[in-house]
């Protein structure tokens, strides 16, 4: 039977609120609360999380815990391990959901050996079936779904984004609990020295965006004038990402060039790959480009929800039931032009 449901959450990168995921795991986390008739508990990792708990304060928690300040404000495996120790054992936590951000899918697991619990990652759904709680999550890339339920607690349950609408009280004044947790000097080794991150230009992988745009090998291939135009493909594509804040995703075989010394977009890697043996991104609506739509790719739209693809070839793929618009025509035609109307002040 579960009593105590902890929510852990910790800050998100600005270091004042949380981060999306953690305010769906907090929804999730209220719900399930009411169903089995538990306490419910917020449990926050952080600098200053006043702010964050001030956020929550409505959410109908019995208790607002958090371990807090300087030595909390960065991901650490170490410390945030010691963090979320703290915060369970003094939560008397059963139940652990919590988001599956890199930070926590990084620390929990060895949170769940020093509780002598057990973790599952990557949880869609959690619900109640005749009092027990059962979790969902899939299998063998996205094709199989398991429901599961564990004797084990306490049970801690990492929820993928994307899944669980977030919890969106009003926000009121938070009385913080806070546990002081010691860190030992072996635990402060690993600091950030700083961060390297790419033009915010080339950060094309946008899991929150709600359009994925989807580039094919078409875009590097000849075209109808006997030549390819790689520069003219990659400034359509960044031209059309800029405008629209759309995700950015490849076939393999576009991604794949860049290790065949072909011509290339420079900013395809292997992590914009979709289908099979690449991502499973979820957007609301995807649109495909050049891309001739083969089952081993169009697996990876599972969770796109509304589907459009361009391309030259009738008989493509997207015909075949994949999509929900082809639209038979040149991509580079058809890109330049919403291009142009995206540039153009909407009425
Ligand atoms: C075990 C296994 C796993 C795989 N995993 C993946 C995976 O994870 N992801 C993946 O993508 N693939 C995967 N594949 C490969 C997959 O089967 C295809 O080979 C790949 O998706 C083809 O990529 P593409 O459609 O971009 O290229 P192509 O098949 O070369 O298609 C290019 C398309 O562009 C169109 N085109 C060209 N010029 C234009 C233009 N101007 N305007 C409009 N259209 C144009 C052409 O008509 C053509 O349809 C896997 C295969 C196997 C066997």
């Amino acid at each position: 039977m579960t009593k105590n449901i902890l929510l852990l959450a910790h800050l998100d990168e600005s270091g004042n609120g949380l981060p999306k995921a953690a305010g769906e795991a907090l929804g999730a986390a209220v719900e399930l609360a009411k169903q089995l008739n538990a306490s419910l508990s917020i449990g926050l990792i952080g600098g200053d999380v006043q702010a964050a708990a001030d956020s929550v304060a409505n959410s109908g928690a019995q208790r607002l815990l958090a371990v807090m300040g300087s030595d909390f404000a960065q991901p650490r495996f170490a410390s945030d391990l010691l963090a979320a120790e703290a915060l369970c054992r003094t939560a008397s936590a059963d139940l652990i959901l919590a988001p599956a951000t890199s930070r926590f899918l990084r620390a929990l697991p060895g949170l769940a050996h020093r509780l002598n619990g057990r973790v599952d990652t990557h949880i869609t759904s959690i619900q109640v079936v005749d009092g027990a709680v059962c979790a969902t999550r899939w299998f063998y890339r996205q094709r199989i779904e398991g429901v599961f339920q564990r004797d084990a607690r306490p049970w801690i349950l990492l929820l993928d984004s994307g899944c669980h609408e977030a919890y969106c009280g009003p926000s009121g004044k938070a009385a913080i609990e806070e546990i002081a947790v010691a860190l030992p000097s072996e635990a402060r080794r690993t600091t950030i020295a700083g961060i390297r991150a790419p033009k915010s230009d080339s950060q094309t992988i946008r899991p929150d965006a709600a359009l994925l745009f989807v580039a094919g090998a078409g875009w590097t291939k000849k075209q109808p004038d006997g030549k390819s135009h790689p520069e003219q493909a990659e400034s359509l594509i960044l031209g059309f990402l800029r405008a629209s804040g759309a995700s950015l995703g490849g076939s393999k075989s576009l991604v794949d060039q860049s290790g065949e010394n072909q011509a290339v977009l420079g900013f395809m890697t292997h992590l914009n790959q979709v289908g099979q043996t690449g991502a499973t991104p979820r957007h609301p609506k995807g649109l495909s480009t050049c891309c001739h739509g083969e089952e081993p790719h169009v697996v990876g739209w599972r969770f796109i929800n509304e589907r459009r693809a361009i391309n030259l070839d009738p008989n493509c793929g997207w015909a075949r039931g994949k999509a929900d618009v082809l639209y038979v025509a040149d991509a580079f035609e058809v890109m330049a032009k919403v291009n142009d109307l995206l540039k153009k002040p909407q009425s």
